[in-house]
């Protein structure tokens, strides 16, 4: 029976897990706490560790747990920017989920920026006090606006798809354009010179961190609205926050936060927290903050297990792992049909 351990669990984890893990030769023993140097050691004695966006999986980590017998590393999500790839190669093999719903994540997309151009943050506060007033809740039409749509994958072609619904222009940047996709590719640059909102769905990559920073929100339009459902880093936060005090940027919607690890998926109401710029971008009145649960639907959860435990299974038995992911992939020479090492 393969042992797993599985680290940051919630209980929407355990419960989508539960359901399937009884189909797999899989014993699974969910720890709460995130997977980082400290915490490396609990997974001695298990063969694969399951983790999650917000685990550290540094080289340190990597060398612990391959001394202590961890072979496998199943990322239940989609990003991995937060694994020292090079570390784990020739040690410990990395499968991800590469597309669980990526209409969970477009439509939550959507969801946000109506949100945040329709200020029903603030009608549901306020009616919930019984003010009915509408002073101060103007809008503005999504139709006939233009999105500039930064990375055009899974969730980004999606979003292009939902915004087209809306009768919005479409602009949409990405290093490898899709020549079948229905859209006007242009620079990152013209993306923020045309776009009156603009949503980001690419990885975080060392030449994708602070994409959105001083300079480029410099190009954009007065009014602005930015949309963020990829990962943080993406977007320079102080940068942000100088932007929407200078009034440049018109309004922000956030599922994701470049210093997000220790706050993010935990209830933090009671406790003080020292990140300042956090705390000022959700007191803005033209910024919406989610926690990074843009993925949170039950087809998505349901997809994530089991193709987390198909996957295992996969490593378990010998087997070639189609959604094992390295560092060489993008300039992959293996075999086809064969492991990554
Ligand atoms: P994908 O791999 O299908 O597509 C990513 C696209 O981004 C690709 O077309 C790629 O060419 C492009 N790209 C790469 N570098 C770029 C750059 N510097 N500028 C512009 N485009 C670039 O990925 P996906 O499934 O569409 O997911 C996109 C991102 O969404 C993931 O990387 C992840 O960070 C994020 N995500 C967030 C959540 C959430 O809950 N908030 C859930 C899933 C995924």
């Amino acid at each position: 029976m393969t042992r797993v351990a599985f680290f940051d669990t919630k209980p929407y984890d355990k419960t989508w897990f539960d359901q399937l893990v009884g189909q797999y030769d899989v014993h699974i023993h969910y720890f709460e706490s995130k997977l980082n140097e400290n915490t490396a050691p609990l997974a001695k004695g298990y063969d694969v560790v399951c983790a999650f966006v917000n685990d550290h999986i540094t080289k340190d980590v990597i060398e612990r747990l391959y001394e202590d017998g961890v072979r496998l590393i199943a990322m239940r999500c989609a990003g991995y920017n937060n694994i020292d790839f090079k570390s784990a190669f020739g040690k410990i093999h990395v499968v991800r989920v590469p597309a669980y719903s990526p209409y969970a994540v477009a439509e939550h997309a959507m969801a946000l920026l109506l949100s945040v151009v329709r200020q029903i943050h603030h009608a549901y506060v306020r009616t919930r006090e019984f003010n009915f007033s509408l002073n101060g809740l103007v809008g503005f039409d999504l139709h006939g606006k233009t999105v500039g749509v930064v990375g055009t994958g899974k969730i980004g072609k999606i979003f292009i798809q939902i915004c087209k619904g809306f009768g919005m222009k479409t602009l949409a940047y990405d290093p490898y354009p899709d020549k079948n996709l229905d859209v006007e590719y242009c620079s990152f640059e013209e993306i923020c010179k045309r776009s009156d909102i603009i949503s980001l769905h690419c990885p975080l990559t060392p030449e994708s961190e602070h994409l959105i920073n001083k300079e480029t929100i410099n190009l954009m339009k007065p009014g602005v609205v930015l949309v963020n459902t990829s990962r943080g880093g993406l977007v320079d936060s102080q940068a942000l926050l100088e932007g929407i005090k200078s009034r440049k940027i018109g309004s922000a919607a956030l599922d994701v936060y470049e210093e997000e690890g220790e706050l993010f998926y935990e209830d933090r109401s009671a406790t003080l927290f020292d990140d300042d710029t956090l705390m000022l971008l959700i007191a803005m009145p033209n910024v919406l903050v989610t926690s990074h649960q843009a993925f949170l639907t039950e087809e998505a959860l349901r997809n994530i297990a089991q193709t987390t435990l198909e996957s295992i299974g996969e490593f378990a038995e010998g087997k070639v792992m189609p959604n094992e992911i390295c560092y060489q992939c993008a300039l992959c020479t293996k075999e086809p049909n064969s492991r990554c090492f």
